[in-house]
């Protein structure tokens, strides 16, 4: 780690919403295990109580109730927010749009007014590299063109857009972090994703390979890239949540209004390449169904990730795609025993 910035000596509490759902819960413990007090604020619909660490304070409630969100921030005397909360399916996005206008756009909205109206200085959020769409040039950098291709992509740039404006016009300042594939689980084993009916790659590929589905399908064999199947930046979850206390001390250290970072690692695989990798390390077969491809996929999507390297200390730790997947295995192996 470099010393860009001094280090944080006045640790206020942070809000995390959505703390109780797969990212966010890591985020807590990060903030947790560098001395950050923590309140979640958590409606629990995806989210579970018993993915908040008791070290936390769980507030269940939603990031729209004006009254409960502004008597949480004064209660708690927080000083920042990193806002989770929000729906995160693609293909439920495109079935039902307004969902997610609602839960990632409007209740946002609420959330970033809320934050204004109280004076809280910091706000982090969770974006989405879905927010490029299909990009031209890969590695994609964060001022190439925002085109999103589902309502999912749409719902979390209008509120890039939001939080943009309202830093602009207020003393308030944001990082806009856009994720790209994020996977595995904290390596202690204290959290991971848990929520059923799962769609992304690892998780599925994990659950196949621990008995709780039969079969693995590959979207799409026929794509312009090495092996003919989707290529994406695998990101794990414990270093997404480290660049999210690395972006919070940076706000800190060096208040600037809106900084916007990609959060990969700069390098894909296939989807050949991560049911390999699975296999190898579980020394099982997963059996694959080759099926169409999904509404909407991009064949590749990698970050450039100069950006958050250079602005931020935060290095990657877990990178290698064996050590994700081992992650992912491990959880899931923990969740069949409980
Ligand atoms: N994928 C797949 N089978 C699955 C889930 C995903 O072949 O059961 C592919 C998908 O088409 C894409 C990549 O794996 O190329 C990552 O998809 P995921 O849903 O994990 O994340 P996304 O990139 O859509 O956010």
């Amino acid at each position: 780690m470099n010393e860009a910035f001094p280090p944080v000596t006045e640790k206020f509490p942070v809000l995390v919403t959505g703390g109780a759902g797969y990212i966010g819960s890591h985020a807590v413990l990060a903030l947790l295990d560098q001395g950050w007090p923590v309140a979640v604020l958590d409606n629990l619909v995806t989210g579970f109580d018993w993915a908040v660490p008791e070290a936390a304070t769980l507030v269940v409630g939603d990031i729209a109730d004006a009254d409960l969100v502004a008597r949480t921030l004064a209660e708690h005397k927080i000083g920042a927010i990193m806002h989770f909360a929000g729906s995160v399916v693609v293909p439920e996005s495109v079935e039902n749009p307004l969902k997610y206008y609602d839960n990632n756009t409007v209740r946002s909205r609420a959330l970033i007014a809320a934050a204004v109206a109280a004076g809280v200085p910091h706000f982090i959020f969770s974006s989405t590299a879905a927010t490029y769409g299909i990009p031209e040039v890969v590695p994609v950098a964060e001022d190439m063109p925002k085109r999103p291709i589902n309502p999912y992509g749409w719902s979390k740039l209008m509120t890039e857009q939001m939080l943009a404006d309202a830093t602009a016009a207020h003393p308030f300042n944001a990082c806009i972090l856009r994720y790209f594939n994020v996977a595995g689980a904290d390596p202690q084993g204290r959290a991971g994703q848990s929520t059923a009916g799962a769609t992304h790659l690892i998780k599925v590929a994990a659950e196949a390979a621990t008995g709780k589905r039969g079969h693995v399908a590959i979207f799409g064999s026929d794509f312009d890239t090495p092996d003919g199947t989707g290529v994406r930046d695998y990101i794990h979850v414990s270093d997404l949540a480290a660049a999210h206390v690395a972006a919070l001390e940076k706000l800190i250290a060096e208040p600037e209004r809106n900084h916007v970072m990609n959060c990969g690692y700069g390098r894909g695989f296939s989807v050949l390449e991560v049911l390999d990798a699975v296999d190898r390390i579980t020394n099982v077969t997963i059996e694959r169904r080759l099926e169409p491809r999904r509404a909407g996929d991009p064949p590749s999507l990698v970050a450039d990730n100069s950006r958050i390297l250079a602005t931020l200390p935060w290095r990657p730790q877990r990178a290698e795609l064996d050590t994700i997947v081992a992650d992912a295995l491990a959880w899931e192996r923990r969740l069949a025993d409980r």
